[in-house]
């Protein structure tokens, strides 16, 4: 575990954790992947999925064979703390993005997203107005062949929001292809892009369904892209 850095707020401090687990190698370069919670301090049930994920990688380093895993599990302690969407300056960390914002946490995980140049980042929410699982990707391949099987694994524990439009976003079968200005993502710069995957599970379900979801979407994401890969190495 490294700290990313620490910043004040009255007279407490605090910091942004990074966990780095190696896993096994793989057949090729290491994957770098980044796995964000907690942005939103109210969502909880990522922060302890991404805690709980490290600990069963210990336990099952296979689970990330051939990859560099980056675990950020709790992106707003502020807002964690306080239970509040909002860190406690008042702002929505998650529009705050490659905008020249002067948010500590946003700056921090900035520096790190730029130096690391991963090769795809996974964000965990958790929405209190949807009914079910859905998620936010980019890439054509990467939405059929690597999320739309991780939901399908997910939905098991937690039903999919099926609706046409969620979250004010055109969407179909729990996915939408877009992203939104200021979220946690790629530099503008970085080239190729990266996979980015924004998983949400909904808020109000049972707490513990909502963090074996998470469990779930994980462990099949990164086995599917591994495949993926591999697929693409053969052709
Ligand atoms: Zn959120």
């Amino acid at each position: 575990m490294s700290s990313l850095g620490a910043w004040g707020v009255s007279l407490d401090e605090y910091t942004l954790d990074q966990f780095l687990f190696v896993g096994p190698r793989g057949g090729g370069d290491y994957y770098r992947v980044a796995i964000f919670a907690g942005i939103h301090g109210d969502e909880t049930a990522g922060v302890l999925a991404a805690v709980r994920f490290l600990q069963e990688l210990a336990r099952r380093p296979e689970l990330a064979r051939g990859y560099e895993v980056y675990l950020y599990p709790l992106c707003n302690p502020t807002g964690y703390e306080d239970g509040t969407r909002h860190s406690r300056s008042g702002r929505d960390l998650n529009r705050e993005f490659w905008l020249g914002s002067r948010e500590p946490e946003v700056q921090l995980l900035e520096q790190q997203i730029r130096t690391l140049r991963f090769d795809g980042m996974i964000s965990l929410h958790a929405d209190c107005d949807s009914p079910g699982l859905y998620a936010f990707a980019l890439g054509a391949q990467v939405t059929q062949y690597v999320v739309e099987p991780a939901l399908a694994a997910a939905e098991k524990i937690v039903p999919r929001n099926l609706d046409a439009r969620i979250d004010n976003f055109t969407a179909r079968n729990g996915l939408i292809r877009k992203g939104y200005p200021g979220m946690l993502c790629a530099a503008p710069e970085a080239r190729p892009r990266p996979f980015e995957i924004v998983f949400e599970t909904p808020q109000l379900a049972e707490p513990d369904l909502q963090v074996e979801a998470n469990l779930v979407f994980l462990r099949h994401a990164l086995e599917q892209y591994q495949q993926l890969q591999a697929i693409g190495q053969d052709l």
